[in-house]
């Protein structure tokens, strides 16, 4: 029995992108109970069971709360005053012997808005590189350069109050009955009420199973199947004719183009049928408003770009866009992802996501120092470099990059390369533990102030409900202290979270008008440029932020090289279910591993008798690239030929199978297609 709060304090789930405000409930300093905030527009007064219950990795048994360092493979604990001294010693040096962009700064999407700014301000002013970047890398960059590229701004179009506007519901690589659940109610109960639902996924996920059509292409497949639904809208002239006349640019070459991609032709590559194509265009143009909301399904491909691109196209000719109740909606997977990379964490963009080469000189004049122009390393290609022995630091900051990225084996080469691994988490992670030297203990966000950016643009305030454990600093803290120690304590001179997101706002012009006391209650979603803005629910009313008119692409099929052969007949793909989040550094340590104890595979009944196996078998699933072994669940919501398995568990590192395919964009892996097989372990 837990004891009764005695206090509660209003802050933000730290989980996934819906950004649920609660109430944290804490007694003698213990958080006790969370509950929801009635009225937030995000989650109206409901929780998940990751909100509601994962909070216990706060006073988690094997938390670190003392700096440490690595002499000879064992970690000693010291105090703030070495660490930060041996820290900033390795950064010197390593600039000093190699140039500052031998060293690689990744930013934390659990991390609040202020310390991703004061993240990549570090990286440019103290180290001097822009090899700063955040693990958005691997999920929804791909949305935002593709919505940048169209729309001229790379997020969200509207808001999840839109959900109960539409009529139609277009759901694309997603899972949010599971990954984010308050969401996925909305559009449940929506669909419920009366409004159509499409669901393009190769799983039957939950509202695949109650939607009117349910598109399963095979996976690696998205741009044929997009494009067959362009190919309907023109061929059965159901295209705005006058939305296109007034705000689109390139519609007759797109229709050229569209001409060969018959639903037929769809069919044949991605085994969708034609009719189910057919009635799914029709509905999305037909019963409008049609929201679309879409997630790593969609991006983490080959052409994961150009699948959003493609998803694009179709909002532009059938008028999806810039009104209630419709739009392209990437449903983010962490709290602050979308935060991190728009403060600046990516290696081409400042704060506010504009081109260094467009406010490189804007920011120097801000900060007070010359810049790098040169465009940095991504994450991706950071691990690229350390492998060939051209980045010797890095400094990872609330990321578990080896349990994170694809390719695990080949990670850890690369990893083992460098000559100064900085950890900064609150538990020794995969990548502390395996390739540390540094580990700075930083708090949860129960335990500090700031701001979250959930995946509608809405910034919210994150608020201190107990004390820091033990001598753990918040990040902001520590990227002072450091940049302190390194000679730049004039650019690093905050004295609380408020007075960061001051500077952000004196910078960004988008959220000028977003002050603490404004956004104190329910947030609000940028733009917002000055104190009596209310904040903007739906983007591109009139305009698109780059352009009166928006031009369609041209996406053109490129298949991925992850194939299935006679020795590897089986097409998987990761994802993540309701009870864990990402690579389980949190949810692991709290009372979901019992709900969930060890990551899974499923496979179709028919593959499982074929192979003569059967529920909870030890299997071993092997790729090109590395193997693992899963607990087998049968299943039906994968298709025959087809396999699904979690990546929640370290200790089953389910990224040693998923290989070097990338978005030819963004770098994004190819976490969505691998080709594996099966047997009995
Ligand atoms: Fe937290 Fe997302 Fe669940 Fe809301 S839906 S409680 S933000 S994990």
């Amino acid at each position: 029995h837990e004891p009764v709060p005695t206090e509660w304090t209003r802050t933000t789930c730290p989980y996934c992108g819906v950004g649920c405000k609660l109430e944290v409930g804490v007694a003698g300093d213990r958080i006790v109970a969370t509950r929801p905030v009635i009225d937030a527009p995000s989650n109206k007064g409901h929780l998940c069971v990751k909100g509601r219950y994962a909070h216990g990795y706060v006073d988690a048994a094997d938390r670190i709360t003392v700096p440490k360092v690595r002499h000879d493979g064992r970690w000693r604990s010291t105090d703030w005053a070495e660490a930060i001294t041996l820290a900033a010693d390795g950064l010197r040096r390593v600039a000093a012997e190699h140039g500052p962009d031998a060293i690689g700064v990744l930013g934390s999407s659990r991390a609040t808005n202020e310390e991703n700014y004061l993240t990549q301000k570090f990286a440019r002013v103290v180290i001097g590189t822009n090899n700063v970047d955040c693990c958005a890398r691997v999920c929804h960059t791909p949305s935002a350069a593709a919505l940048k590229h169209m729309l001229g701004t790379g997020v969200a179009t509207n808001s999840f109050d839109d959900i109960e506007q539409a009529k139609t519901l277009l759901v694309v690589g997603a899972n949010p009955l599971e990954n984010h659940p308050v969401v996925g109610a909305r559009i449940r109960q929506q669909a419920q009420r009366g409004a159509h639902l499409i669901v393009i996924d190769p799983r039957r996920t939950g509202l695949a199973r109650i939607a009117d059509v349910h598109l399963a292409p095979r996976p690696g497949t998205n741009v044929p199947l997009l494009n067959s639904l362009a190919h309907v809208l023109f061929a059965e002239d159901l295209v705005d004719r006058d939305f296109l006349a007034a705000r689109v640019e390139g519609v007759e070459g797109l229709a050229a183009f569209m001409a060969p991609w018959t639903p037929e032709r769809a069919t044949q590559l991605s085994g969708v049928p034609a009719d189910a194509i057919r009635r799914a265009a029709r509905l999305y143009a037909l019963e409008r408003p049609a929201m679309a909301l879409h997630g790593l399904g969609l991006t983490e491909h080959l052409q994961g770009t150009q699948g959003v691109m493609a998803l694009i196209d179709l909002a532009l000719l059938t008028g999806n866009l810039g009104r209630a109740g419709s739009g392209i909606n990437p449903l983010r997977g962490q709290n602050n992802v979308q935060g991190a990379a728009v403060m600046g964490c990516d290696p081409g963009t400042l704060t506010g996501s504009v081109r260094l080469v467009d406010a490189c000189q804007r920011f120097e004049a801000a900060w007070g120092v010359a810049l790098p122009h040169k465009p940095g390393l991504n994450a991706v290609t950071m691990i690229d470099a350390a492998h060939a022995g051209k980045l010797k630091a890095l400094y990872v900051i609330g990321y578990d990059i080896f349990a994170s990225l694809a390719n695990a084996d080949v990670t850890a080469m690369a990893l083992s390369k460098l000559d100064l691994v900085i950890v900064q988490d609150m538990f020794l992670n995969e990548t502390a533990n395996s390739f540390g030297h540094v580990f700075l203990p930083v708090v949860s966000s129960f335990e500090k102030d700031g701001t979250f950016m959930n995946s509608e643009r809405r910034i919210q305030r994150v608020r201190r409900a107990v004390a820091p454990r033990g001598d753990s600093l918040s990040d902001a803290e520590v990227l002072c202290r450091l940049a302190g120690e390194l000679g730049f304590g004039d650019q690093f001179r905050h004295t609380c979270a408020e007075a960061v997101w001051d500077e952000i706002r004196a910078v960004w012009p988008a959220v000028a008008g977003i002050s603490y006391g404004r956004s104190s209650r329910h947030g609000l979603q940028w733009p917002c440029v000055d104190e009596y803005d209310p904040g903007t629910a739906v983007l591109h009313a009139r305009r698109f932020a780059n352009a009166d008119k928006a031009k369609l692409e041209q996406v053109d099929y490129r298949p991925t090289t992850e194939c299935t052969s006679e020795q590897y007949p089986f097409l998987l793909t990761t994802g993540r279910t309701l009870h864990h989040f990402n690579v389980g550094t949190m949810t692991g340590r709290t009372r979901q591993q019992l709900l969930r104890p060890t990551d899974t595979l499923d496979m179709h009944p028919y593959d499982a008798g074929q192979l003569d196996l059967r529920d909870d078998m030890p299997v071993r699933v092997e790729s090109r690239h590395g193997e693992v072994v899963l607990p087998l669940r049968v299943s039906d919501a994968v298709a025959p030929g087809q396999l699904f398995a979690t990546f929640h568990d370290p200790a089953r590192m389910l990224n040693r199978l998923t290989g070097p395919v990338r978005d030819t964009v963004t770098s994004a892996p190819e976490y969505k297609v691998v080709a594996v097989r099966v047997r009995l372990a």
